[in-house]
């Protein structure tokens, strides 16, 4: 490891940011930080070029409260680095919204990890949006993008690589605008980048990880991180490639749900549906 890897890491980032324009003037940036290597990477990158730059733009860390039994030490960890990055940081926790995964997903007899996956992605974007960001940066990498457009593609399920953009916009207002620096970056190079910078971030994996572990999945990164031992910048120019063909699809843009006005593509927005069934197991 040496402090070329770094620099060049740093540049490659930035270039990323400047090619695709993460960032624009008068932008207020929501920064979605879990405590991980990679979001905490992704507010690196994004906060070093803004002051690189000095750009005129907000950058705002927000992190979500999952209220788990490591959920407190997270939070801590999360506001070590925000503090170190200069970034203010807005907390919210699910259980201020009547959310309770744990108990959802053993009623529901539905893996944890996939009811998790909708209150996430509905309060990020409900908090970002009343917030006034103009655009919510998560830490997705490469790694992530391959996996799911190989999952996809071999189950036939096209129109979702529509989705497979550093910038992603929709027309509906209430969606906020979507960056993802590390969208050609692996998550072995972000690892060793912020243990290059010794960044303190979780190591410890969520409880529910184990769950979470599909066979599928560890096979496919398996296989992409072998192709990237013998195929020079693989994950780089393969994601290069995904970029364009995702401009051959279209996803159909989410109307309002009829209960919470929140971006859906159904009546009742998911989120909604699990609130309703928590309602219901609570008074029962
Ligand atoms: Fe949520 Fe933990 Fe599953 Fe990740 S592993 S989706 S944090 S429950
Ligand atoms: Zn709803």
């Amino acid at each position: 490891m040496s402090v070329e890897f770094a620099r060049r890491f740093i540049k490659r980032g930035w270039k990323f940011i400047e090619k695709h324009k993460l960032l624009e003037e008068n932008d207020r940036i929501f920064i979605a930080m879990s405590g991980g290597k990679d979001s905490l990477t992704t507010a690196y990158l994004l906060k070093s070029y803004v002051d690189e730059k000095n750009l005129d733009c907000e950058l705002v860390a927000f992190h979500l409260n999952l209220n788990f039994e490591i959920s407190k030490e997270i939070e801590e960890i999360v506001k070590k680095q925000t503090d170190e990055f200069g970034l203010k940081l807005v907390k919210v926790n699910i259980k201020d919204y009547g959310i309770n995964l744990v108990e959802i997903s053993e009623k529901l007899r539905r893996s944890i990890c996939s009811v998790c996956g909708v209150v996430k992605r509905y309060l990020m974007n409900k908090v970002a949006r009343e917030n006034n960001a103009t655009k919510l940066a998560t830490g997705h990498n490469a790694d992530d993008f391959l996996i799911f457009f190989f999952k996809n593609v071999s189950s036939g399920n096209y129109d979702l690589i529509a989705k497979f953009k550093p910038v992603l916009k929709s027309d509906n207002v209430k969606m906020v605008t979507r960056i993802r620096p590390l969208f050609e970056v692996g998550g072995e190079e972000t690892k060793r980048f912020c243990d290059f910078m010794q960044f303190e971030y979780v190591k410890k994996p969520c409880p529910f990880f184990i769950k979470k572990i599909d066979v599928k999945r560890i096979e496919w990164e398996k296989e992409i991180n072998r192709i990237s031992q013998f195929e020079k910048n693989f994950k780089k120019k393969f994601m290069s490639a995904i970029l364009k063909f995702s401009d051959c699809f279209k996803l159909e843009e989410p109307k309002n749900c009829k209960l919470c006005g929140e971006p859906t593509n159904k009546e009742i927005c998911a989120f909604c549906r699990l609130k309703l069934f928590q309602n219901r197991i609570s008074k029962s």
